[in-house]
């Protein structure tokens, strides 16, 4: 024998609101020369408990990252300083986090991820275009 609907809202069609963000999967990106290592790691600039999905290489937080990769990924630096994010520029329809290890010296820039701080992302964003604008005045 059949029950009848208990629940008359099981009966409306569901409305899908999808936005534009979570239709983008991270499992979308281009591999190239990217090697997957997943791992979790406590943020050393905030202390913020990262949950790594291979893809990880920077806090969600406060956008600090870590000098561990030589080649994305690849984990092979020795160097294991601190990076800090000097500005970030929005381009290809992402951002992109601009970095300095606060030990060696070394510049890198990664693909900032769906779950960063956007109010940082932001305020990075707005900075570049300070940079911009200073080293255009100097010539
Ligand atoms: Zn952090
Ligand atoms: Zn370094």
């Amino acid at each position: 024998m059949h029950r009848n609907h208990e629940n008359p809202a099981e009966s409306i069609p569901f409305i899908q609101t999808h936005i534009g963000d979570e239709a983008m999967s991270i499992e979308n990106l281009p591999a190239g020369r990217f090697r997957r290592t997943v791992e979790d790691f406590k943020c050393e600039h905030c202390g913020y408990e990262v949950k790594g999905n291979g893809y990880t290489d920077h806090c969600p937080k406060c956008l600090w990252s870590k000098h561990v990769d030589i080649n994305p990924g690849d984990r092979a630096s020795e160097c294991k300083g601190m990076m800090k994010p000097l500005y970030a520029d929005y381009n290809h329809g992402g951002y992109k986090l601009h970095y300095k290890c606060e030990r060696c010296g070394e510049e890198k820039a990664v693909t900032a991820a769906l779950d960063d701080n956007k109010d940082l992302l932001i305020e990075l964003a707005v900075k570049v275009r300070r940079y911009k604008k200073l080293s255009t005045n100097r010539h």
